[in-house]
């Protein structure tokens, strides 16, 4: 993990607030990233989340090509009843405080209502109800599509074949699992699917014939592509000599249990596309809504996430190294680039 350039605790009796933001790096923009509501065990449990967290957007946004630095902010659940829009409210006005340094959105344990409260207290925040046809509200089906391009990308390199007669398997059909569900289904791909919630997979079973497996066996699946859209860390020494998928491409962050796990996957001649490279749609929708870009703009953006991870694997062949570390390698590049800039004298 390397140093944020800056921390900062705050903590508002009044609601309850206690938190802090961490503004990994601003040297190719604002630092963009959620705020994530959570029970955390202590202080220090909390900081070390948000500086892991504000790390992996610095990333993100550096390979998606935006504008954009990382941070995130996190926010400790208060004991009991509060009051949520005041809480919001508060941590509002911290972060307008920052004088835009920091741009927020939601994060897991936040909302869109979370946002508007944020909005009454500042102007940098996103993942707001879309505003017409732009960008803004549900990143979801951005989500989806970046991931949808980027497998056919992946199938095309590791298997050389379309989508069309490919066997995915998913893991996990929420807001984003769903969508890539509909997405495979138009482009003639079979599907086979697992949730924890019966509702989910018998809903997307009806839409798309959908075969339908147990969750702790979806990873083993007989499949093409193994695509993950669920939890965190579901690759790892445990899951990887069961994988029978040639390709990994899925939504869920942090896939890789450990930083070996990329490595386990090449010697085993699975094509592993890196979480954040793929699942930038949603953070690209974000930056279209903070900045203005049209509907058209932000698609485009989106649709680029193929070419995108194409460069990652190119990288990843010409230097010898799982796709994993060639992304971070190619992420920690474009921001050291940027620091330079800023920093040479004029
Ligand atoms: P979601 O909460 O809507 O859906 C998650 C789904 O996974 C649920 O249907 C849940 O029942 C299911 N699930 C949980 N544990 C499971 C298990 N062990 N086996 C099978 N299914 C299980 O979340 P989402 O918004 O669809 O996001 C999915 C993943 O993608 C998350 O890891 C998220 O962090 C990541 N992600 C989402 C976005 C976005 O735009 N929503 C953007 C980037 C990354």
């Amino acid at each position: 993990m390397t140093q944020p350039e800056d921390i900062v605790d705050f903590h508002d009796p009044d609601t309850g607030l206690v938190g802090c933001i961490v503004l990994h790096s601003t040297a190719l923009g604002p630092a963009a990233g959620g705020c994530r509501l959570w029970q955390y065990a202590d202080p220090q449990a909390m900081r070390a989340d948000a500086m892991r967290l504000a790390e992996g957007m610095s990333y993100k946004n550096a390979l998606a090509g935006l504008p954009m630095g990382g941070g995130k902010a996190v926010i400790r659940r208060p004991p009991g009843h509060f009051n949520r829009e005041a809480l919001f409210r508060a941590f509002g006005r911290v972060v307008d405080g920052l004088g835009g340094r920091y741009i927020t959105a939601e994060d897991v344990g936040t909302s869109v209502e979370d946002m508007l409260a944020v909005a009454s207290s500042t102007r940098h925040v996103a993942g707001l109800p879309a505003d017409g046809p732009g960008p803004g509200g549900d990143p979801s089906p951005w989500t989806a599509q970046g991931v949808f391009v980027s497998m056919r990308a992946s199938v095309q390199r590791r298997l050389g074949t379309d989508l069309a007669g490919c066997v995915v398997a998913i893991q996990g059909l929420g807001h984003v699992g769903s969508a890539l569900a509909d997405l495979l289904h138009a482009a003639g791909a079979r599907l086979v699917v697992a949730d924890l919630s019966d509702a989910h997979v018998r809903q997307v079973a009806a839409r798309t014939g959908a075969r339908i497996v147990p969750p702790d066996r979806i990873h083993a699946t007989e499949a093409h592509v193994f695509a993950p859209c669920a939890l965190g860390a579901v690759i790892h020494a445990g899951t990887i000599p069961e994988l029978r998928a040639k390709v990994i491409c899925g939504a869920a962050n942090n896939q890789l249990a450990t930083p070996q796990d990329g490595a386990r996957l090449a010697a085993r001649d699975i094509l592993y596309a890196p979480d954040y490279v793929v699942n930038a749609g949603g953070i690209i929708n974000v930056a279209g809504e903070h900045l203005g870009w049209s509907a058209d703009q932000t698609r485009s953006r989106v649709l680029e996430t193929a070419g995108r991870l194409d460069q990652v694997f190119r990288f990843a062949d010409t230097a010898g190294v799982a796709p994993d570390v060639a992304a971070d390698e190619l992420a920690r590049a474009a921001i050291g680039a940027a620091a330079q800039i800023v920093q040479a004298p004029a």
